[in-house]
């Protein structure tokens, strides 16, 4: 069968074809690193690591690029709040975010570039635009794109005009020749990070940013961008239209995007999570809370296209259906610790449950990535072993034939786990990959300390420290937390 992904320019779900047989490329928008992240983070992050590593699985090389939108108001207003350097302050967030997502297993990307870092490429593209007469230079040094120059606008959130600008916000600004048009460029204002540029000192717009860096590292056109569904207009749809008009084709084939991560009510209706509303449920206090792993079950236990509401109960299910496939499989490693007996159990059970589920789950994942679905198969495997699990006496043995068909269900259940990122193996259950590491790091100190080698304790410490980690000593024993 062939894998069909729901496509948001077309509204459909199409056959997956790359334009290069046997590649894929992708690009999905980054995080701006100006506080702590939030689940919505989470999130998006687990989605598209599972259409990669489900990529990467039907034989596909996958080349995944997500930015870091290190240069954009919000960084400039928390380094004025916070008063120290912009780049301290994207540099500490976005590094307490790769913690979170190595928590939540996620596979790093093959580039995360920085727009920071990217500043010549942006001012080549905006100067194309220029020249091309799809942008303008506008009195004091800012650079604005001409929406109506792009006559294909609005294609991808299918908004009418009007609809366009109120769902933009766009600056009214009298010396703009559109009420469309957005900033590609500003000009520096007085204590603001800039760069020279033909048009006097400044700094790019969040949108080109994300023109320039997919141009870099996937070239004009690639198959899949990805992003949070709040993202399609304005920021996607000013993509489109940044880097057509500097091309010939098309810049994406097909778009996808996740879902909203919404804060459950007591009325039961669901609001957005926004920092404006006070309702923000960080990120690594989550993965504090419950951990990891457990947390990235609940992301995928539901489509990633549909809006989740987040609360406490949802993630209590989601980290005991968890416990129930790691308890599965630590069931199949008891009984293959039995003897097989000639006359013992066929397990026939078993088999059937370990090809209907990798049916299901080969038929749900090629169904736009139907996580909920590709669980279930799993839990079928569960189900089985535990009905075996439940009826066997002291006595019970399997036939050699029965000690293989489980021993072949245990692999299947532990690949299909790992290919949606969770694993199942037998040690106890971390917090995440990150928060484990750094634990260990806070025991050897304390062994170190207790043996009297100050020195070493120091430097875990110190280095610590320097990757934003600290340490707090009570009497009760250390605890760390992000800077
Ligand atoms: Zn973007």
């Amino acid at each position: 069968m062939a894998l069909r992904i729901y496509n948001t320019l077309s509204r459909k779900k199409e056959e997956f074809v790359p334009r290069e047989a046997g590649k894929v490329s992708m690009y999905v928008c980054g995080v701006t690193p100006y506080a702590p992240a939030h689940v919505g983070h989470g999130r998006f992050a687990v989605a598209f690591d599972v259409v990669r590593r489900w990529l990467e699985y039907r034989g596909y090389e996958v080349t995944y690029v997500m930015n870091v939108t290190d240069v954009e108001d919000k960084i400039i207003a928390a380094s004025q709040r916070e008063g120290r350097d912009w780049r301290e302050v994207a540099d500490q967030y976005n590094k307490a975010y790769l913690m979170d997502l190595a928590d939540l297993s996620v596979l790093l990307p093959t580039v995360m570039p920085k727009a920071s870092e990217h500043v010549e490429d942006i001012i080549a593209l905006v100067e194309e635009l220029i020249e091309s007469g799809h942008a303008y230079v506008l009195d004091g040094g800012d650079v604005a794109f001409h929406v109506p120059s792009f006559p294909e606008y609005g294609r991808l959130s299918r908004r009418d005009l009007e609809q366009q600008i109120v769902g933009a916000r766009v600056e009214a600004d009298e010396r703009k020749k559109d009420a469309q048009d957005f900033f590609l460029w500003k000009a520096a204002k007085p204590g603001e990070p800039s760069w020279d540029s033909p048009w006097g000192p400044g700094r790019p717009g969040w949108h080109i940013e994300c023109s320039a860096m997919s141009r870099k590292y996937l070239g004009e056109g690639f198959d899949i961008h990805g992003g949070g569904a709040d993202l399609i207009f304005p920021h996607h749809e000013n993509e489109i239209a940044q880097s057509e008009a500097a091309s010939d084709g098309c810049l994406a084939r097909y778009w996808m995007h996740n879902g909203m991560t919404n804060v459950a009510r007591e009325d039961s209706d669901e609001e957005k999570m926004s920092k404006s509303l006070g309702n923000v449920i960080g990120l690594r206090d989550t993965i504090g809370r419950v951990g990891g792993p457990a947390l990235r079950y609940y992301y995928i236990a539901a489509h990633y296209r549909s809006d989740i509401p987040f609360d406490d109960k949802a993630l209590e299910q989601a980290a005991s259906a968890l416990e129930r496939l790691r308890i599965g499989r630590q069931t199949m490693d008891r009984l293959l610790e039995r003897r097989p007996k000639p006359n013992g159990a066929d397990l026939e059970e078993i088999e059937e449950a370990r090809l209907s589920a990798g049916e299901d789950f080969h038929e749900a994942m090629d169904d736009d990535f139907g996580t909920s679905r590709a669980l279930a198969a799993l839990h079928g495997i569960v189900g089985a072993v535990n009905r075996v699990g439940a009826e066997a006496s002291a006595s019970f043995a399997p036939s050699e034939e029965g000690r293989h068909r489980l021993s072949t269900a245990r692999e299947t259940l532990v690949e299909l786990s790992g290919l949606l990122g969770l694993s199942l193996d037998g040690r106890r259950v971390g917090r995440g990959f990150a928060t484990d590491l750094v634990d260990l790091l806070v025991d050897v100190r304390r062994k170190a300390r207790d043996a009297g080698q100050y020195a070493i304790a120091d430097q875990v410490r110190s280095r610590l420290a320097e990757l934003g980690i600290v340490l707090e000593d009570r009497p009760d024993g250390t605890s760390w937390r992000l800077k």
